[in-house]
C-alpha cells in the first residue's frame, strides 16, 4: 500500500481494518507495533508500522454539544464528511486545509493548517479528543486538562484518536478572487497588507523573483480591503495554465465557507496527484528576510518544483504545533515526483532559511538533520508523555525514531 503522494509504500506486513472501538481495541491489544492510518496523505512514512490500523472503517458519529458550539466526531471522518455533515445544523469550523479529503484525526495528529492571520491551524479547534493507548486504556482529555496540549498534535505516537470535539460557529459566506501577483520583494515589503486583505490568502509562487498569483479569500461579513493588483480574467489553477475545473470557485462569487476555504473541491484529485510536498515555518515577524532567502535559491529548486505557496498561521499553545509560541509564514512547495530531487530541492530552502529558525510541517519531506528540535521547549515533556502511555513503545516507528530519537 502506498502513500496517496505515491512516494511512500508502507512496510507495513499487515493493514487491518476495524470496523468497531471493540475490533480496534483488539488488533490494538495484539499486535507488537502498530499505527494508525488515516487518509494517507502524508509524504513520509509518518504512519508506517508492522501492523498499520486503516481507521476508515470505524463508526461514524456526530454530537453537537447542549450549547451547541462544539461537535464530536469520529476522529477518522474526513473534512468533506464533516462539512455535509455540519450543513444542516448551519455550523462551520473556522478553517480549512487546501484540500477537504484529509481525516481530521491525520490533520490535527501533523498540525495540519489553512491560511489566514487570525487562524490557527486546524488543531486549535479541537476542544477535547479520546485517544485509545498503546495499553488498550481510552484517555479522555479537554482544553484545559494537563497533558491536552501535548495530546492534539500527536505526530500518531500516543495511540488511537477516535473521537475529535472541535468548535463551530455559525456558518459563514466567502468569496475568492485571484489577483496577477507582484514581484516577491513587494510582497515582502507590504506583508502586513497583502495577507491582512481577506481571511484567508494564498500568494503562490515558481520562485523566480515574482509571485504568480494572489488568491485572496474573504468573510462577505467582513470589510473589503482594496486591493492593488490586477484581477484575473480567466479561473485559476495555483499552478498557471493548469486546468482549473478543480479549482473552488473564483471571480468574487460568494458561497459557502466550506466551498471557498480549500483550493480544491471535495469531488476532484486535488493539487496535481503524483507529487510530494514539503513545508517550512519562519516566524511571520522574518517575513520580508525569509522571502528573500528563499528567493535567493529559486533558480536551485526550479527543477524540481511545480509550484510554491506563502500563507500565514496564527500562532498557538500545542506543544508540537509548528505554530507553537509564534505566528507563522508557512513555505509550502509542490515537487514533482523525483524523490531524489525534492530531497534535494528541501535541503536547499531550509539551508536558505537556516538562521530563521525554521520548522517543518511534519507530514511532509524534511531532513531532520537540518532542524533544531529544542525549538519545542515542550518536546522533552512530550517524549515523556509518549514514554507514560507506551512504555513498550509499540507506536513507535521508523520515522519516530529517525526525526524525534535523534
Ligand atoms: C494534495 C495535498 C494537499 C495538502 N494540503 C495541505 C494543506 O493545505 N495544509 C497542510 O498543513 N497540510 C496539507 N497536506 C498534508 C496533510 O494535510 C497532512 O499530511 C495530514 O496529516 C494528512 O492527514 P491524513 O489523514 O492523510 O494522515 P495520514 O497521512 O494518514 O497520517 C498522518 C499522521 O497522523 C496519524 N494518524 C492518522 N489517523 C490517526 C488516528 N485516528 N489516531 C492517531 N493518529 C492518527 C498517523 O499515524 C500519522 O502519524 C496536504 C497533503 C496533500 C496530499
Amino acid at each position: 500500500m502506498r502513500n496517496w503522494g505515491g512516494n511512500v509504500t508502507y512496510t507495513a506486513s499487515e493493514v487491518v481494518r476495524p470496523e468497531s472501538i471493540s475490533q480496534l481495541a483488539s488488533v490494538i491489544g495484539s499486535a507488537p507495533n502498530v499505527r494508525a492510518l488515516g487518509s494517507r496523505h502524508s509524504f513520509t512514512d509518518i504512519a508506517d508500522a508492522t501492523t498499520i490500523i486503516d481507521t476508515s472503517g470505524l463508526p461514524e458519529f456526530l454530537e453537537l454539544s447542549m450549547e451547541r458550539d462544539a461537535i464530536t466526531v469520529n476522529g477518522s471522518m474526513t473534512y468533506g464528511r464533516l462539512v455535509e455533515l455540519l450543513a444542516p445544523f448551519g455550523f462551520a469550523v473556522h478553517n480549512l486545509a487546501s484540500l477537504p479529503h484529509i481525516s481530521i484525526a491525520g490533520a490535527i495528529s501533523t498540525g495540519t493548517h489553512g491560511s489566514g492571520d487570525r487562524n490557527g491551524n486546524l488543531a486549535t479547534a479541537v476542544r477535547a479528543l479520546q485517544i485509545m493507548t498503546p495499553e488498550g486504556e481510552v484517555l479522555s482529555l479537554q482544553r484545559g486538562d494537563h497533558d491536552f496540549d501535548g495530546a492534539v498534535v500527536s505526530l500518531g505516537a500516543l495511540g488511537v484518536v477516535t473521537s475529535v470535539t472541535l468548535d463551530v460557529e455559525p456558518a459563514f459566506s466567502v468569496e475568492q478572487r485571484v489577483y496577477d501577483g507582484p514581484t516577491l520583494t513587494q510582497i515582502g515589503d507590504s506583508f502586513d497588507d497583502v495577507f491582512g486583505a481577506g481571511y484567508s490568502v494564498s500568494v503562490f509562487t515558481s520562485w523566480q523573483g515574482q509571485a504568480d498569483q494572489v488568491w485572496v479569500k474573504r468573510r462577505v461579513d467582513e470589510d473589503a480591503r482594496p486591493m492593488d493588483f490586477v484581477e484575473a480574467v480567466e479561473k485559476r489553477h495555483p499552478i498557471l495554465g493548469v486546468d482549473a475545473e478543480a479549482c473552488t470557485e473564483q471571480f468574487g462569487v460568494a458561497g459557502s465557507w466550506a466551498d471557498r476555504l480549500p483550493h480544491f473541491k471535495m469531488e476532484f484529485t486535488p493539487s496535481v496527484g503524483e507529487e510530494i510536498q514539503s513545508e517550512f515555518f519562519v516566524d511571520r515577524n522574518d517575513a520580508a528576510a525569509a522571502i528573500a532567502a528563499v528567493d535567493a535559491v529559486g533558480s536551485e529548486i526550479a527543477e524540481a518544483l511545480w509550484i510554491g505557496e506563502l500563507r500565514t498561521v496564527a500562532g498557538d499553545d500545542l506543544w508540537m504545533s509548528p505554530h507553537v509560541g509564534r505566528d507563522s509564514l508557512a513555505f509550502h512547495f509542490t515537487w514533482g515526483p523525483d524523490q531524489a530531487l525534492a530531497e534535494a530541492a528541501a535541503q536547499t530552502v531550509a539551508r536558505a532559511l537556516a538562521d530563521l529558525s525554521p520548522r517543518a510541517h511534519w507530514g511532509k519531506v524534511f531532513d531532520p538533520t537540518q532542524f533544531d528540535f529544542k525549538q519545542y521547549e515542550r518536546l522533552g515533556d512530550f517524549m515523556a508523555f509518549v514514554e507514560r502511555v507506551d512504555p513498550n513503545r509499540r507506536f513507535e516507528n521508523d520515522w519516530h525514531r529517525r526525526v524525534l530519537s535523534r
